[in-house]
């Protein structure tokens, strides 16, 4: 009997519909699986037989040929192991199930029957129609992310054995509606470091708050232990909730991150992602591919920020990598089977010393490094890079007496109200046009919304020639004065803001 299973594979974020058809005959038992699929899928017949026999079903003397289409995309991972099963009971008529084109089976099966988690499942939930017509069947432990899609139907099941129960009417289990994200799963973050806590650097803290106002990337030069790492750590902080747009959107990319077979509870991103990759990091890790096709850490930082410590330590090359997705927002792989792109837009931060020894900058301690040296240091950091980053500032070396000063600090959460304020006044700007942020704008829309007096452009103008901006650097040096401006609830960027934005630029 010939019958066609519904399923999915993920082709980058992408949820891809695949239909496993299964078509089990009499004659000399066998089994062909055709349709381009991986090592994986190709191994599933052995998980799926050991599986059903679990159930005490039996589906071989049969002869059984297996395709999976569309037959020119490549097949992988584990997640078609539930669809072949039940195609398999289907087709040899172990089990009877009534409009099972109504249903999409996704799940890794192991030997004893038990349902494993599989990775990408909210794609999955997010290209399924919301009808009520299309019923998903999913392991149990991926039912946080289809939770997430409102108004999705789909139903949950631990075994094998539970989900043959469910689809031949018996059974305790129920399709369930998903209720969408609820604003209780957004706890409040305690790794978070608060500014509270960090003594003096008011220039640096004023520096990430204009950046976290404006979602601009930012460069923190300083001395070892000045503060670098913790005044970024603090960062996340300050940052804006996320949307429930950009839950779903950066859930997605994490979701398609996971590791099959990792059984532990997958949480939705609800607090901005602060990624950290090491220095150490390759290309791959960094803005993804490899045989998974899995994202990096530039995509996995989607809405939040990719934060990278002792920044001339890394790759060059992989540095390089990232002015795409610093540019446009996404990172594009290409493979011989197509070009998978990956969002990422994040806010870029970066911390250096000064030099290799560290202690160009310190007045207190001597540089013992050769010029020559400390020039190789910076140009690790190609120019282009650095043109890119819209904020550069030097963090000072800490004053002893700063150490046992007992003044009232103000906290992050009070920082948080201001970004917020001046995120608002930005969506208001761009609610027609495709922006968030000022950082995303294009040099049209920079000049555009800074709407300067002629006196005022004919400053910025004479000051980014004495400063040798390139073109770039002036649009982005406009984009922060507009979040200056922003922040002081400003309709025109005047003299001021461009001072301070200026002064941002001043770390070469
Ligand atoms: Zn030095």
């Amino acid at each position: 009997m010939f019958r066609r299973i519904r399923s999915y594979c993920l082709f980058g974020i992408k949820a891809v519909p695949v239909s496993v058809e299964v078509d089990a005959s009499q004659g000399l038992p066998g089994f062909t699986l055709v349709g381009l699929p991986d090592n994986a899928v190709r191994e599933s017949r052995e998980r799926v037989v050991s599986a059903i026999r679990s159930i005490g079903k039996v589906v071989t003397g049969f002869r059984t040929t297996v395709n999976l289409s569309p037959a020119d995309l490549r097949k992988e991972g584990s997640a078609l192991d539930l669809p072949l099963a039940i195609g398999m009971l289907v087709s040899t008529g172990e089990i009877n199930v009534e409009k099972v084109e109504r249903y999409v089976f996704v799940g890794e099966l192991s030997l004893d029957g038990l349902l494993k988690p599989v990775r990408g499942v909210l794609s999955i939930a997010m290209s399924l129609p919301r009808d009520g017509e299309n019923i998903l069947v999913i392991p149990r432990a991926n039912a946080s992310e289809a939770s997430l899609v409102e108004g999705l139907c789909y139903v949950c099941a631990d075994s094998l054995r539970e989900c043959v129960e469910y689809l031949e009417g018996g059974g305790s289990n129920v399709p369930l509606i998903a209720s969408g994200i609820k604003s209780k799963d957004r706890p409040p973050s305690l790794e978070v470091p608060d500014f509270r806590n960090v003594v003096g650097m008011e220039g640096v803290k004023r520096a990430l708050e204009v950046a976290a106002s404006g979602a601009h990337n930012f460069l923190l030069v300083g001395s070892p232990g000045a503060g670098k790492t913790l005044c970024a750590r603090c960062l996340p902080g300050i940052l804006p909730d996320m949307t429930d747009e950009e839950i779903l959107e950066t859930t997605r990319i994490h979701s398609c991150a996971r590791r099959s077979g990792d059984s532990a509870e997958f949480r939705p991103v609800v607090i901005r992602p602060f990624r950290t990759p090491h220095h150490s990091a390759s290309m791959v890790s960094l803005v993804g591919g490899g045989a998974r096709l899995a994202p990096g850490e530039a995509s996995l930082a989607h809405n939040g920020v990719l934060f990278l410590d002792e920044l001339p330590e890394f790759n060059r090359c992989v540095l390089e990598a990232l002015r795409e997705p610093m540019e446009d927002g996404f990172i594009s792989v290409s493979r011989a089977s197509g070009t998978v792109v990956w969002p990422a837009r994040f806010m870029m931060g970066a911390a250096m010393n000064p030099c290799p020894c560290g202690f160009a900058m310190d007045p207190k301690r001597v540089c013992t490094c050769l010029p020559d040296a400390r020039k190789r240091y910076r140009e690790k950091i190609s120019g282009p890079l650095l043109d890119r980053i819209d904020i550069q500032v030097s963090v000072p070396p800490m004053e002893a007496n700063a150490l046992v000063d007992r003044r009232e600090r103000e906290c992050s959460a009070d920082i948080r109200k201001r970004v917020c304020a001046a995120r608002a006044i930005q969506r208001r700007r761009f609610k027609d046009l495709p922006f968030k942020s000022n950082a995303e704008m294009s040099s049209e829309c920079a000049k555009r919304f800074a709407c300067m007096s002629p006196e005022v452009e004919r400053f910025a103008v004479s000051a980014a020639d004495r400063m040798n901006l390139s073109a770039r650097g002036f649009y982005r040096m406009l984009k922060v004065s507009r979040t200056i401006a922003d922040m002081r609830e400003a309709p025109c960027v005047e003299i001021v803001d461009i001072s301070e934005a200026l002064r941002y630029r001043t770390i070469n």
